[in-house]
């Protein structure tokens, strides 16, 4: 059903006009109990963050009172329905708000033509890596939606009266469909509202962005892309990797470790890509990599190849293990990382200044700086 639609469900005696303040309410986290303990250090803003809660300013007084009353831990059924059902009264107070103001100033009937829609590239999570035109366009927007890779220095630069929408996604759990975002994106837009969808690391690298476009311009509105830095790029220069070296590596290649079929490795990816002369750079590759490493190596990557892996990397709890790509798998599995981890490998890992310190051992834990 378009979200339109379903905003129409809510009357208005259930919403109000409640604007992000940030960090100035101090909710006490009764339930914390039941949430990952391992999520509330993340520089991430993970699902189920007690954090955003905070932010976001979504949860009026009896709804936190519900919340931090409950007895059981939510299950992720119920925390969906909650999201939603706290979400969108407001959300349809927001669109009312925003068609008034348009009207008031002269724009009824579509006579001024949609707002601005904004893919914003975030960069890996180091908030100091955004562009000053994402800085820029963050600052001036009504509507951000955002997923668990946008970092929370990041969110932190959103204007004071900047309405932000948690619309990310978990491994197996999905807190808003695509349509959802795309209808979203859409009637905002069509009210007249600056809307920015912000993305981790560049919007149009494993980031969905060229659907989010491909729906919006169908509608006839115009999407303008705030390039990020990838995940690649910012992690590289974090470790002192070139991903391209004169006589060592003459290209890059980004791929991917998901598996579209829920199958241990994904199609194809390492048998193409076994090539000495690349560096690979793998995005969403740590439930697959035992299987990748182990094929990258049987269609001709030596066995010794130099490979780095990254968690969390350009942020303050970036973990690093540098490893031969035979020992990688084993090593990111005692060392527990977890999501989002980046793996690269190719000769030119070795060129980094901290690898030497991996041939003292087989391997090398780096924690943060
Ligand atoms: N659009 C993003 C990629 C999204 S896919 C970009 O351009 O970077 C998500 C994957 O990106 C993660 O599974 C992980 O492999 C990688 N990634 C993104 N940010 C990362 C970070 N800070 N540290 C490690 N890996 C990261």
């Amino acid at each position: 059903m378009a979200l339109v639609n379903r905003l129409q469900f809510f009357s208005p005696s259930q919403s109000s006009t409640h604007f992000r303040k940030p960090k100035s309410v101090n909710f006490h986290p009764i339930c914390s109990l039941y949430y990952d303990s391992s999520s509330s250090s993340s520089p991430f803003t993970e699902k189920h963050s007690f954090e955003r809660y905070q932010r976001d300013e979504w949860l009026y007084a009896n709804q936190v009172e519900q919340i931090t009353a409950c007895s059981f831990p939510p299950d992720s059924d119920s925390i969906r329905q909650d999201d939603i059902a706290l979400q969108l009264p407001e959300l349809k107070r927001l669109l009312q708000v925003l068609r008034e103001k348009r009207e008031s100033e002269g724009c009824g009937g579509g006579k001024c033509g949609p707002g601005n829609v904004f893919l914003v590239g975030t960069g890996p999570g180091d908030p100091e890596l955004l562009t000053l035109k994402a800085v820029r366009v963050i600052q001036s927007a009504d509507l951000l939606l955002y997923d668990r890779l946008v970092s929370n220095d990041v969110l932190d630069l959103v204007g004071p009266d900047g309405r932000l929408l948690y619309v990310g996604k978990t491994a197996g759990y999905h807190s808003r469909t695509q349509e959802e975002i795309h209808e979203l994106l859409l009637s905002f837009a069509e009210a007249g509202a600056t809307v920015v969808r912000l993305k981790g690391g560049d919007p149009l690298v494993f980031g969905r962005g060229g659907e989010e476009m491909d729906f919006l311009q169908q509608q006839g509105i115009r999407v303008k892309v705030i390039p990020g830095i990838t995940a690649a790029s910012g992690i590289a220069a974090e470790l002192g990797i070139p991903l391209t070296h004169r006589g060592v590596a003459n290209s890059a290649r980004f791929l991917t470790g998901h598996s579209r079929k829920g199958g241990a490795d994904p199609l194809f990816v390492a048998e193409n890509a076994a090539d000495i002369d690349s560096t690979l750079v793998v995005y969403m590759g740590l439930s697959t990599f035992p299987s990748v490493s182990l094929k990258l190596i049987h269609y001709g990557l030596p066995p010794n190849t130099p490979a780095v892996a990254v968690e969390r990397g350009t942020t303050p709890q970036q973990r690093t293990v540098f490893a031969e790509l035979k020992d990688l798998s084993q090593r990111i599995t005692s060392a527990e990382f977890v999501s989002p981890t980046l793996i690269i490998i190719g000769k030119v890992v070795a060129l980094s200044p901290l690898w030497p310190l991996s041939l003292k051992e087989a391997s090398c834990l780096v924690e943060a700086k």
